[in-house]
């Protein structure tokens, strides 16, 4: 708990160790010869992709990161990490030079993609890694896996890539599956068969997300990515909890508290109608901040260790908290919308069903407005 603070009205404080823990976790679930890739796409899922590539970096404690287009790619360079960088989707032929240039890895499922890269590759004299993309089912891209045995012949001969790692995406892990989820092993089982019978070496194979890792060990080969998992967030249908614990919190603080009377018309169009003596607490976030606060009427938040329900809608900088129950409430008090105080917590978990945004997408509740300050607990 804060008294007063200078955190501003609100912010999220992210604990590092819990990252550090987590990151240690997942290198035990998986052998000592399969390599870890942190995927810090995303401003590494709201957590700030600098402080978060720099602790791993660092303290090696990934093999690899894995971010989703050049911008973030040339960002993780200018801070300055030596770790390879494998740019998931996202790429453009124009952006080939810069690919080249701060030595990033791109994904790669289209030919023409391909050459153009060679080109730009030869005439700088150097050979340039790559990852081929399979779509083994479920995915917008990556080639598909029939005609993938062509495909990688082809940009086999094209002299100054260099075919380092070949992946696809699990995406039916996510549901629960099982029978999906061998039937794309198997497909990328039969392909690098395919692979091997002409004679081609592709070093580093990868496959597992978060809930591959802990379900399928069989799809760990020899490097996993991710990403749900080192933040700490849930999984559907797999308990992570009691293991992994959530790195984020998201607070603010009570702005002024008020009575009202039973009866009152209330909020934007008065259709929030009060059926008793109440009293609210005026909380500064509202969606601006927190975008999922956009059906905050359905969400309680944590005020002095207790629960309290969210009233109506929030509007753009400020939610309203019945704390009708909360007598000892402040002005100034801090307020838990995702994270733990005393022996009360409130999960993203939570918080994806009661807005019903579906438990798979509960890591999209961490995408906040820059205007949430994030506070590094070290
Ligand atoms: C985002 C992403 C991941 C990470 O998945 P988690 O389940 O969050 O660990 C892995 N692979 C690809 C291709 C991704 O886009």
């Amino acid at each position: 708990m804060i008294e007063s603070n200078d955190y501003g009205f609100c912010w999220t404080e992210i604990d590092i160790d819990v990252i550090r823990n987590n990151l240690i976790k997942i290198r035990e679930k998986v052998s000592n010869d399969t390599k870890v890739m942190a995927v810090i796409k995303s401003d590494a899922y709201g957590h700030g992709m600098e402080r978060i590539s720099q602790i791993i970096s660092n303290e090696g404690l990934a093999d690899a990161l894995a971010v989703s287009n050049l911008e973030e790619g040339l960002k993780l360079r200018r801070i300055g990490t030596g770790l390879p960088v494998l740019i998931l989707e996202n790429i453009f032929s124009e952006q080939i030079p810069q690919i080249i240039q701060y030595e990033l890895i791109p994904s790669v499922f289209s030919i023409y993609f391909a050459e153009n890269l060679n080109r730009e590759a030869k005439l700088k004299g150097i050979k340039q890694k790559i990852h081929i993309k399979v779509n083994t089912g479920y995915e917008s891209s990556g080639v598909d896996v029939e005609k993938c045995v062509d495909f990688i012949r082809r940009v086999n001969e094209l002299e100054n890539l260099e075919i380092e790692g070949i992946f696809t995406h699990l995406v039916s892990a996510y549901d629960n599956k099982k029978s999906l989820v061998y039937k794309q092993l198997e497909l990328l089982n039969n392909l690098l068969s395919e692979i091997k019978k002409m004679q081609i070496n592709i070093p580093i194979v990868h496959v597992a997300n978060s809930p591959a890792i802990l379900a399928y060990p069989e799809s760990h080969y020899d490097m996993v990515r991710v990403g749900t998992l080192m933040y700490g967030l849930s999984l559907p249908f797999i308990d992570t909890e009691h293991e992994f614990s959530q790195a984020m919190e998201l607070k603010a603080r009570i702005n002024s508290i008020n009575d009202f009377r039973q009866g009152k018309m209330f909020g934007y169009n008065c259709k929030d109608y009060i059926c008793s003596e109440k009293t609210f607490a005026t909380v500064s976030i509202g969606y601006y901040n927190a975008p999922f606060l956009l059906f905050s009427d359905h969400l309680d938040v944590l005020i002095r260790g207790k629960r309290a329900p969210v009233f109506g809608k929030a509007r753009m900088g400020s939610l309203i908290a019945d704390i009708t129950e909360i007598k000892d409430a402040k002005v100034g008090d801090e307020v838990v919308i995702f994270g733990k105080q005393f022996f009360e917590s409130i999960t993203p978990k939570e918080i994806s069903q009661r807005i019903n945004i579906g438990v798979t997408r509960c890591d999209s509740i961490c995408f906040l407005g820059n205007g949430t300050k994030k506070i590094y607990k070290e």
